[in-house]
């Protein structure tokens, strides 16, 4: 303690000095030591009952000249100068006077509390920390004033204690920018353990919401890595990856990938999942929907298996699945082949390289020379006819058959120039022409065609014209 006392006993008769709350000297006015300036004091642990409501509304100015109004008539008209009144004269109809209490009638009779009672009518509401809904509801019962509603509000947001239990505030998203191509933003994320126990890594395209889902056994990075790789074999690298901080995610071995990939990869605020919620959001549908599918009595393999296919084809609002969204093309699928083949109305031209009669060369198969005479009978097809042979009949590809040729080549069929042309039927070349149509050569026949294996060649047959040009060089 910062003093020292000498207690000394003095008898009330010696008392000059009075105590101070109840002694002290008389203020200036007649209402200065009135009760009204003591019930401040008193009213701290006194309940608010009708007493206390009357005692107030008396010294409420405003509460004063609606009382007066309801018992002698409300004016037609209340002026911007009676602003205080207008909110009680908009409901004049409903205030009355209940044992000299102005109150509010509706489902309930609502007290009007004065101006000075608004505060603890206010705390009172909130005990037990309620929060602005029962507040209101509780309000709506047993009292009323203008700005009620709001003055809840304010109160219950500002309470402290509220706040340090309340949940998070209302979630406030920055999107994402959108995707503008098929790719451009992949978003992962690791579910499970699930559907026993198994470890899920799942990856949306941010453009089409195309999903790829990979079960791992472990969730290392290695194991990330390995399961990306094999997406991206078949899509691409994307150009940016979103993520959460997962210790694989943000291991020097994966930032090592994306860097060697060129791959930007954006890992969101920690603890704040929804950042990643196009991952996120695909999770759920993942597990809602693989465990239908379970529950359909589907082996795990091909409920995942069986809800990708779908989820893929799966129209969006603008009627594009994320199939046709990310490879430009709709997928066919058992629903899709209730629909009629439209069939293309362009008939795709038939292409005969050998007209009926022309004389050809056919690849022989059996002992011989490699290469025999025939003389095309029909076409069967796009690229097949049936060739007659000294022997009989056979049927060949066209990539089996070379044109033979009796006579040089017309000029029709190429057209050089005219010193060219001179030169092209010269007697010795004809000659020469004639004696390779003759015997093909099986140098030349090798080195024009490349058999991939027996009967097919991927290169084109060289047109005789072709072949007199290298002839004559
Ligand atoms: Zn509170």
């Amino acid at each position: 303690m910062a003093y020292q006392f000498d207690i000394k006993y003095k008898p009330t008769a010696q008392h000059g000095n009075a105590d101070a709350l109840s002694r002290l000297p008389e203020g200036p006015g007649n209402n200065f030591d009135q009760e009204n300036n003591c019930f401040a004091v008193e009213e701290l642990d006194t309940p608010i009952d009708a007493e206390v409501i009357r005692f107030h509304t008396k010294r409420d100015v405003t509460l004063m000249k609606v009382h007066r109004f309801i018992q002698q008539g409300w004016p037609t008209f209340v002026g911007p100068q009676q602003a205080d009144i207008l909110p009680y004269f908009q409901r004049n109809t409903a205030l009355v006077i209940i044992d000299n209490i102005i109150c509010l009638q509706g489902y309930s009779n609502r007290a009007i509390i004065p101006k000075k009672l608004r505060q603890r009518v206010l705390e009172l509401l909130h005990e037990s920390h309620w929060g602005i809904v029962r507040m209101k509801q509780l309000g709506r019962r047993y009292c009323w004033w203008p700005g009620i509603d709001k003055n809840i509000e304010t109160l219950a947001s500002s309470c402290n204690i509220c706040k340090r239990t309340s949940a998070s505030p209302p979630k406030e998203f920055s999107s994402w920018p959108e995707a503008i191509r098929p790719w451009q933003r992949v978003h992962i994320d690791f579910d499970g353990p699930v559907f026993n126990h198994h470890m899920w890594l799942v990856c949306v395209d941010a453009f089409s919401q195309y999903p790829y889902i990979v079960q791992l056994s472990n969730t290392t990075s290695a194991d990330t890595v390995k399961a990306l790789t094999s997406i991206f074999a078949i899509e691409g690298l994307p150009e940016t990856l979103v993520s959460d901080n997962g210790l694989q995610l943000t291991s020097s071995q994966f930032k090592e990938f994306c860097l060697k990939n060129g791959i930007q990869h954006v890992t969101t605020a920690l603890f704040h999942p929804a950042s990643n919620g196009l991952a996120e959001r695909f999770v759920r549908t993942f597990k809602t929907s693989a465990k239908k599918n379970l529950d359909d009595s589907m082996p795990i393999s091909e409920a995942v298996i069986k809800f990708l296919v779908t989820y893929r084809s799966m129209p969006n609002t603008n009627n594009k699945s994320p199939a046709e969204l990310l490879h430009g093309r709709t997928v066919r699928t058992l629903l899709t082949q209730i629909l009629p083949v439209t069939k293309s109305s362009k008939k795709q031209p038939v292409t005969t390289k050998f007209g009926k009669d022309c004389k050809v060369f056919l690849r022989n198969y059996s002992s011989g020379p490699k290469w025999v005479e025939g003389i095309i009978e029909k076409s069967l097809g796009n690229r097949v006819y049936l060739v007659k042979t000294l022997t009989g009949q056979c049927k060949r590809h066209q990539n089996q058959l070379q044109a033979r040729q009796s006579t040089p080549p017309q000029p029709t069929a190429y057209k050089p120039s005219k010193q060219h042309q001179q030169s092209t039927i010269d007697e010795p070349l004809k000659q020469q022409q004639q004696s390779t149509i003759k015997e093909p050569s099986q140098q030349e026949t090798t080195q024009n065609f490349q058999e991939t294996n027996a009967g097919q060649q991927i290169l084109e047959i060289p047109t005789s014209v072709r072949r007199s040009e290298r002839t004559r060089k």
